[in-house]
């Protein structure tokens, strides 16, 4: 069974169309990233997922549930982390435990469990009992995405996760999700606007421009449809200046010392760039085509989506 599908989603504040016409899966235990700039409709998706709000069309199933009229149920068996982590400063960390879990109606002893092995999972055991308020930023999503798994969730949402971390933090973060996912094997459904956090994560991601699907499929899929030239590495023995103009295929090159990056429109334009390169005299060791990242497809599409609606 698929653990979220989507079909046709429209979501419209008054006249604004937040979302049109959206349409996707996600599957068991899949890591699904949702890309978009500010605005692109990522939090309003994850609100709709978990029956926050009704849609004006379109139908949504999340494991199986209606989350505008089974809401509740569909909340039961997710948990979700916003951007701004919802927890009390003046409590300590197991205290805002406690409170979240007696209002899910866990069982005490079973909660009691269940905030130990969190705790010490995200390594927040020592301070657990010093106040919120005291804690980095760091630590604050930590505790939030605890609390986010408190009732054990089949689907995670996570609105945002890095935001406002710095690098050291959301390299933990990070790698918290990523081992989350090896251990529980649940689905976990990543709103970002941080594009090497989806590489990295992600097995499908879906990019959307103003409410709008622009692409989705695996980085691979997305590299083959959206190939927006071809990138080729060529390595050479020692630095050797290639004077400008003198490679007329090429459309960028960039040089760091012996490593030269050459754009080209096509695969078929490589052995002429490189009969070219020999010719100039560059000491060639390794001729090798780059593949575009999820960065060079994100904002080809984007550029494009913004070209169209001018
Ligand atoms: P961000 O990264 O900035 O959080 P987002 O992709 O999550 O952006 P949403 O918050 O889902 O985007 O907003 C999508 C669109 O819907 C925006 O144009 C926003 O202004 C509009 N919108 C969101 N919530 C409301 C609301 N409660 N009332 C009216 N318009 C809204």
């Amino acid at each position: 069974m698929e653990t979220i599908a989507v079909q046709h989603l429209v979501h419209a504040f008054g006249e604004r169309r937040a979302l049109d016409d959206l349409s996707f899966t996600v599957g068991e235990g899949e890591v699904f990233a949702l890309l978009g700039p500010n605005g692109a409709g990522k939090t309003t998706t994850v609100r709709l997922l978990n029956g926050l709000y009704r849609p004006t069309a379109g139908t949504i199933r999340v494991l199986g549930l209606d989350p505008s009229v089974q809401g509740g149920q569909v909340r039961a068996q997710t948990g979700v982390l916003t951007e701004s982590p919802a927890l009390y400063e003046r409590l300590t960390a197991r205290q805002n435990l406690r409170f979240f879990g007696e209002m899910m109606g866990m069982p005490a002893a079973d909660l009691r469990r269940r905030m130990d092995d969190l705790l010490g999972f995200f390594d927040l055991a020592d301070r657990a009992d010093e106040r919120v308020a005291t804690f980095s930023k760091g630590m604050k999503q930590r505790l939030a995405l605890a609390r986010a798994l408190l009732n054990r969730p089949k689907i995670l949402f996570l609105d945002e996760p890095t935001a406002g971390l710095d690098p050291e933090a959301s390299r933990q973060v990070r790698e918290l999700i990523a081992s989350l996912r090896r251990e529980n094997g649940q689905a976990v459904f990543l709103c970002t606007h941080i594009l090497t956090e989806a590489e990295r994560l992600c097995d499908r991601v879906l990019i959307l421009n103003r409410g709008r699907a622009l692409a989705m499929g695996s980085l691979e899929e997305l590299q083959r449809r959206f190939n927006p030239g071809v990138w080729v590495e060529v390595q050479l023995l020692e630095p050797h200046l290639i004077p400008a103009g003198e490679l007329p295929f090429a459309l960028q090159v960039q040089a760091q010392d012996a490593l030269l990056r050459v754009q080209v429109s096509r695969v078929e334009d490589i052995p002429a760039l490189v009969s070219r390169l020999a010719g100039l005299g560059a000491p060639i060791v390794r001729v090798e085509p780059a593949r575009p990242s999820l960065e060079d497809i994100y904002f080809t599409l984007q550029a494009q989506a913004e070209e169209e609606t001018l």
